[in-house]
């Protein structure tokens, strides 16, 4: 855990899960707990249809909502999607890009990822773009070369003043889903190898400012020691972001 320079960041994706009441009583339950607590970021990211209603519901509020992806065009003949401009009208703050099922389901490639994060920063998103490496990736010990080559792509076109509005999720797709965790060691060595890619993209402060998400399979009983390593910044959480009961210990984690 860093020495709060850096605000931890917990976000959690709903994919495609809840329906409209869950999801309603969902983020009221969240937003009672939450409170006025100001000290960590909460997001959640619904399916974008209830984005609308649930961005009402928690106005005045600190959790923020956003989206779980968005199209790289603004408008056109792209049946399906949704556009960052779109997502800010209904309401969302913040979306989520370059997510593994994105990229490994959908076959969004990096280019794609870097035109959507354009499209997001441009249409006032901020983003938090994933990254990360598959099973046979880091077998063959290509980690870093994954994660460098889709950070480099996906932040191609974003300036330093924009990195403000940027929040990296670190997420080895192995670990996503699968109930199987990033030792506390091996989400370490990646957090700081983005940090110093970052740095050296842009340069040292901004690095410094930087929040680093991990996500795959974090829970109530492994985010402390997730969030006790120097670089991990936060947490981006799937299947455990979808009960009050399995979120709330984890926003509320304790390193003390
Ligand atoms: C995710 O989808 O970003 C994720 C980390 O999922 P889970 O927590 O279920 O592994």
């Amino acid at each position: 855990m860093n020495d709060f320079v850096r605000k931890p960041f917990i976000a959690g994706n709903w994919k495609m899960n809840l329906d409209r009441k869950g999801a309603l009583e969902l983020a009221q339950e969240l937003r009672e707990r939450l409170g006025a607590r100001t000290d960590v970021e909460v997001a959640i990211f619904p399916p974008a249809v209830y984005i609308d209603e649930l961005a009402r519901t928690l106005a005045g509020s600190p959790i923020r909502v956003g989206g779980q992806d968005c199209c790289e065009a603004t408008s056109g003949a792209f049946t399906g999607e949704t556009s960052a401009p779109m997502m800010v009208d209904a309401g969302a703050e913040l979306v989520i890009l370059g997510h593994s099922e994105r990229r490994h389901v959908y076959g969004e490639t990096d280019e794609q990822v870097g035109q959507k994060v354009r499209q997001a920063l441009d249409a006032g998103l901020d983003v938090i773009l994933c990254v990360g490496e598959l099973l046979e990736e880091r077998k063959a010990g290509e980690t870093e070369g994954v994660v460098s080559r889709q950070l480099r792509i996906g932040l191609g076109s974003v300036t330093a003043e924009e990195m403000q509005r940027l929040v990296v999720a670190y997420e080895p797709v192995w670990a996503i889903g699968t109930g199987e965790t990033a030792t506390p060691e091996q989400a370490g060595a990646v957090h700081s190898y983005i940090r110093g890619l970052v740095e050296g993209l842009f340069d040292a402060p901004i690095a410094r400012a930087l929040r680093i998400q991990y996500g795959g399979s974090v829970n109530s009983g492994n985010v402390v020691e997730l969030m006790a390593v120097q670089d991990v910044d936060g947490a981006l959480v799937g299947g455990a972001s979808l009960s009050a009961e399995k979120f709330i210990p984890i926003f509320e984690f304790d390193l003390s």
